[in-house]
């Protein structure tokens, strides 16, 4: 008997490898564009999170590029110590007046923001508040902190009302999804804004699909919804509109000074490479100038949304670039990755335990650079395979 034997038992993957419908880890050799060369392959890519499709702009891959030459390739140690750069203050100044907040903080990934950002926030006998559906390092992030974690029914406003009443009098942080990075749907945020006053807890609202795609300027959901003031911490990740890696969290001063001083997951990891930071700084500079990149995702989106529902796909309450088709079993989610594979579209298929059983999703989302004849190209086989396959 052995630890390790867990890992020579492990044969769920091996299993569906064997099978061919294995979705994972497939091997790109070229840029995250509109179309990639996959496996050896041209395909459609609908699968990616760049929405404002930058990560191939020129004057960012620029911008990458020269930072190199003139930092090098890495900051070899932790913010705290050796590895604040020039560009982290100015990206930070920039991320917080984007966001509309006195301060920011950048992290090496969106993931280490809210695991970060989280435990540190939260001690003993205080209490996180969770939609069920939240991202896995915002649940992550509860683990790692000594407090309690209580999750409410997504989006819905009863439960989490339920919740709060529950811990009454006790100290909260309710943490929230902007855009839910599966579903699509954006979180009611005026509610729950409402209900943080009510109950007397603190708001964090994770901008990772909403930065770029929601709120006037890009900044997000809380824009979006004109609730700067009563959000306390907004988190944000470099890796989809901006073109990068990395991620932030952005409050006031004081809050920013806390982190700053007891964000384990800032302080003991390296510091955002000069690459990232100055391909951010330029991505941010790209999305003020050309504020059509927006209008052209949304068109994109409300096309394909509308488009999707008139043939008969449940693409649930998605109203943002993220639409995940509703197909219910797993083997029907990876038939229909199966075959829009083979058609050359690259889409994600969602299943336990990201989502419940026989609640499977197949999960487009678009970009701002995808164009009319691609998006349609698409459209016709996902027509084809929904019928072929008694889905629509
Ligand atoms: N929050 C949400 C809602 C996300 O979807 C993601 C990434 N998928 C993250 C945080 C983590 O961000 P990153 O990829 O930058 O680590």
């Amino acid at each position: 008997m052995s630890i390790l034997d867990k890992c020579y038992n492990f044969t769920d993957a091996r299993k569906a490898m064997a099978t061919g419908y294995y979705p994972y880890f497939r091997v790109i050799s070229s840029e995250q564009d509109t179309e990639v060369i996959c496996d050896g392959k041209k395909m459609l890519m609908m699968g990616s999170n760049s929405y404002l499709g930058l990560t191939t702009h020129p004057r960012v891959k620029e911008a990458s590029i020269k930072a190199t030459e003139k930092y090098g390739s890495g900051c070899a140690g932790s913010r705290f110590l050796n590895g604040t750069l020039d560009i982290h203050i100015e990206l930070e100044s920039e991320l917080a007046k984007l966001v509309g907040k006195e301060a920011a903080l950048a992290y090496p990934t969106g993931y280490q923001a809210n695991v970060g950002c989280i435990s540190a926030m939260v001690n003993k006998n205080e209490y996180i508040v969770t939609d069920k559906y939240d991202h896995a390092s915002i649940i992550d992030g509860c683990l790692l902190s000594e407090g309690t974690m209580l999750r409410y029914n997504h989006n819905d406003m009863k439960s989490l009302e339920q919740v709060l009443q529950k811990i009454h009098g006790k100290k909260s942080l309710i943490v929230v999804d902007g855009v839910f990075s599966m579903e699509g749907d954006i979180a009611k945020l005026p509610e729950i804004v409402l209900l943080a006053k009510k109950y007397d807890a603190g708001l964090m609202v994770d901008e990772a699909h909403s930065l770029g795609v929601l709120g006037a300027t890009g900044a997000g959901a809380v824009e979006h919804f004109g609730l700067n003031a009563e959000t306390d911490l907004i988190m944000g990740t470099f890796s989809k509109s901006l073109a990068s890696v990395g991620g932030f969290i952005a409050a006031n001063e004081t809050l920013i000074h806390y982190l700053k001083h007891k964000s384990r997951a800032l302080i003991f990891s390296a510091s955002l490479p000069p690459a990232s930071t100055a391909s951010v700084l330029e991505a941010l500079k790209i999305m003020k100038e050309e504020p059509e990149r927006m209008e052209k995702l949304w068109d994109n989106t409300h096309y394909m949304l509308s488009e999707f529902k008139a043939m008969g796909y449940n693409t649930g309450d998605s109203c943002t670039p993220v639409i995940p088709l509703h197909v219910g079993q797993m083997m029907t989610a990876f038939q229909m990755w199966k075959r829009l594979d083979e058609e050359g579209v690259f889409i994600n298929p969602v299943v336990p335990p990201a989502v419940p059983p026989n609640s499977c999703l197949i999960r487009c989302s678009f970009m701002a650079t995808h164009t009319r004849a691609q998006l349609d190209m698409a459209l016709d086989k996902f027509r084809i395979i929904g019928k072929e396959l008694h889905i629509i």
